[in-house]
């Protein structure tokens, strides 16, 4: 069984400044906390990502939106948003962390990897159909979900989003498609200010799952796993997503939720054992938030120490 870890060096090119919270020493920790697990390093599928096409950032986002990216990105970069910020390795950068995506989704698919995190930034989870938002430029999960739809025949695709705060870009991206379920818990209230409960989309294939900060850890957990649930109660997903936010860890600076590892470490088994049930296991995780970059990479190890070893 092979579980790929896909990254790309453009993915550290989109510069928006140490004083940032989302910089690139949160990706350069992934590897380095990596090392210390060689065991797990040597047994994972190292694959650079190929950079996503503007048709292929289109299946989700307005063409005008992407060439506008492309085009401010090739005039040295600029702002998009009150927080979203590009330099002149963004549109590298942000084609990378989406052709990760597209990377993992072909790999489970014809087989190369059964399931795969993408160590990408900028995150994508904020990312509207024509604007950039929260540090995101692209929905690299949203466009994921659809390609694997097109391009794979994926009749149902489950994403679920465990980011500090609500996917308010995928779910804008994906609300339209009844076969694709979204579930997102995120801490309430709180950025982006989107997500209440009662906002199940007009299909209601959405499940927001709010929470307030600073709650026992294992209140989240069990709050995710039911909406897992009811997601997939007499639907069942042919492909599982997971944008995998590190800001719900305790001690955040951009979050308040009280997850440790061991949360990752349980709620990333339990949704591989399912994927095995559902869909031959077949689970691509991308990277979302997470700003304290230390504990961030440790995550991600643990992430994928669990995307291995489902039975505990
Ligand atoms: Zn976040």
């Amino acid at each position: 069984m092979t579980i790929a870890y896909i990254s790309h060096s453009d993915c550290g090119r989109h510069d928006t400044g140490w004083a940032h919270p989302e910089h690139v020493g949160r990706l350069v920790a992934i590897p380095r906390a990596l090392r210390a697990d060689p065991e797990l390093m040597l047994s994972l599928l190292h694959h650079e990502s190929r950079h996503a096409t503007e048709a292929e950032l289109a299946i989700a986002h307005a063409p005008e939106y992407v060439r506008q990216v492309r085009d401010l990105v090739a005039a040295g970069g600029g702002r998009l948003d009150a927080d979203t910020v590009t330099s002149e390795g963004s549109w590298d950068a942000a084609t990378a962390g989406a052709g990760a995506v597209l990377d993992a989704v072909d790999m489970t698919f014809d087989g190369r990897a059964i399931r795969s995190f993408c160590a990408v930034r900028p995150p994508g989870h904020h990312a509207l159909r024509a604007h950039a938002m929260g540090f995101c430029l692209f929905g690299n999960v949203a466009i994921g979900a659809h390609y694997a739809r097109q391009k794979h025949g994926a009749g149902r695709v489950l994403i679920v989003d465990w980011d500090v705060h609500h996917g308010n870009g995928t779910q804008a991206l994906v609300e339209h498609e009844p076969d694709i379920h979204f579930v997102s818990m995120h801490q309430w209230p709180w950025y982006p200010g989107t997500g209440p409960a009662e906002d199940r989309g007009s299909h209601r294939n959405v499940w927001n799952v709010p929470m307030r900060a600073n709650l026992p850890r294992a209140t989240y957990v069990d709050a995710l796993r039911s909406a897992v649930d009811s997601a997939t109660e007499k639907w069942t997903p042919d492909l599982v997503m997971i944008s995998a936010g590190f800001d719900s860890l305790a001690g955040d600076p951009l979050g308040a939720f009280t997850l440790e590892l061991e949360d990752f470490d349980l709620l990333t088994r339990e949704l591989v054992q399912r994927a095995e049930s559902w869909c031959g296991g077949r689970l691509v995780s991308a990277l979302e938030g997470g700003y304290e970059p230390e504990r961030t990479a440790r995550a991600c190890v643990v992430h994928m120490r669990a995307l291995g070893e489902p039975r505990a």
